[in-house]
């Protein structure tokens, strides 16, 4: 038996702005409700009382987690909900009393620093049920016993790997890619259609968010008030090209630049997104894929499978032996782990081998190490945007450099993951998704 984060858990297609603090907080919250109705609680329930700890209760309310929890615990999934129904959720849709949300931004539990405890009485203050959840990044959530929910299928798979390097050498002795050998193991829990059909709509999905994001013009939730961008930026890119198309030169990077920012002014505005491998770094696996699309002619088809299966597979190694949470590794858990996959699935589709795939995903987290978690105002927005924007260039510079390679070189994937580790220990509180330190306190708010 070996611990396998398949693929269809990884990408989950939900909403916005954040996994660790609006997925993650909706499916705990419907995790409650349900352990309510299951231990025949439900009826009783006079009144719920919620208490979000450490970052969740720093930066929660700019992330949308109380009005998350509030539909979740009217029973809204992230999968099914409909985003604007999120936003207008309040305390009356709900068959009982909603206390204060409870914020203790100060106190970490011990298991993860995204908690959230949760508490329902009778009529007369009698306790019915106390249950405690984490959030613990990607959307992935856990209670005191371990993960809930599909994550981490404890199965016998096919293909066992815990590490970089016993995935490349599994690959190499079979002489198959590494998103062959990920969708055999799919295959252990699933059958191929029901994979295949769930990784065409995922694909889908980050395609009509990419789209959805180049037209849309206004303004983004919050009293920062950031005006949206990547339609502005679009016009401006098709002007050029009209006014001189040879002057305009290539315009592949600002339009993945404007890919991604696309995205992210989705997620931002709490609209449909993927978490890849979470929210706030949403916008660079679509990005990169989109632009092996335009630029680099790679079908829908390779993208659904071969890049996703290849991203996939580089982010259970970060779920698997660091982190992708920002509150536990800053941002170089979210936009350096996104990095590092989108870049070596682009390598993978382009034509890699399995040793220039891990060189590519190497390169780009190595240039991502030590990135802090400080978002202005506690909105998923400045630096978080533009931070998917610039690394997804560092993505395609990674899988260009790789390919230029032959795949040998001196770090290796597993070291720069474990570094990425032991930097997220080291890393002060402050740059973990609190907004208590960085951009997040420089920045003059107005
Ligand atoms: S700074 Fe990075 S880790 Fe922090 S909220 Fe923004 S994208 Fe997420």
């Amino acid at each position: 038996m070996t611990e396998f984060v398949s693929a269809l858990d990884l990408f989950t297609i939900g909403i916005g702005p954040s996994s660790s603090h609006t997925v993650g907080p909706m499916r705990a919250a419907k995790a409650f409700k349900d352990e309510l109705q299951s231990s025949g609680k439900r009826a009783r329930v006079a009144r719920v009382a919620v208490t979000l700890y450490g970052s969740l209760g720093a930066t929660g309310p700019g992330h949308g987690t109380t009005n998350a929890i509030i539909a979740g615990l009217a029973g809204s999934t992230p999968e099914t909900c409909q985003p604007e129904e999120v936003r207008a959720a309040n305390p009356e849709m709900l068959e009982f009393e909603l206390g204060e949300f409870d914020l203790q931004s100060r106190t970490r539990l011990e298991r993860h620093s995204n908690g959230m405890r949760f508490v329902a009485t009778d009529a007369s203050d009698g306790l019915l049920l106390e249950s405690v959840y984490y959030s613990v990044g990607g959307g992935f959530i856990e209670d005191e016993q371990g993960p809930l929910g599909g994550e981490r299928e404890q199965v016998d798979m096919p293909h066992n790997y815990q590490t970089a390097s016993e995935l490349i050498a599994s690959s190499e002795n079979l002489g198959i890619t590494i998103a062959e050998l990920v969708w055999r193991n799919e295959l252990a829990l699933r059958p191929s259609e029901e994979v295949q059909a769930r990784l065409e709509k995922i694909w889908s999905a980050m395609v009509a968010c990419v789209e959805s994001g180049l037209a849309t013009e206004g303004t983004l939730p919050g009293y920062l008030k950031v005006e949206r961008r990547a339609s502005k930026m679009t016009r401006g890119l098709w002007d050029r090209a009209a006014a001189s198309e040879s002057a305009a030169g290539d315009q592949s990077m600002e339009w993945l630049q404007a890919y991604a920012i696309a995205v992210n002014e989705e997620n931002a505005a709490g609209n449909r997104v993927v978490t890849a491998p979470t929210n706030g770094a949403a916008g660079i696996i679509p990005a990169v894929g989109y632009y092996a699309r335009e630029f680099r002619g790679v079908s829908d088809e390779t993208l659904a499978r071969d890049y996703l299966l290849t991203a996939a597979a580089i982010g259970s190694l970060y779920k698997r032996n660091a982190s992708i949470s920002g509150a536990e590794a800053g941002c170089q858990g979210e936009v350096g782990s996104a990095c590092s996959m989108a870049a070596g699935a682009l390598t993978a589709v382009l034509g890699g081998s399995p040793a220039q795939v891990e060189n590519a995903a190497e390169i780009a987290m190595e240039h991502n190490l030590g990135l802090t978690c400080d978002p202005v105002g506690g909105f998923v927005q400045m630096p978080c945007i533009e931070r998917n924007a610039i690394a997804a260039g560092t993505a395609v510079a990674a899988s260009r450099l790789a390919l230029i390679g032959d795949g040998r070189h001196k770090i290796s994937l597993d070291t720069v993951i474990e570094t990425m580790r032991q930097t997220g220990l080291d890393m002060s509180s402050k740059y973990k998704e609190t907004s208590m330190g960085g951009l997040a306190v420089n920045v003059v708010e107005c």
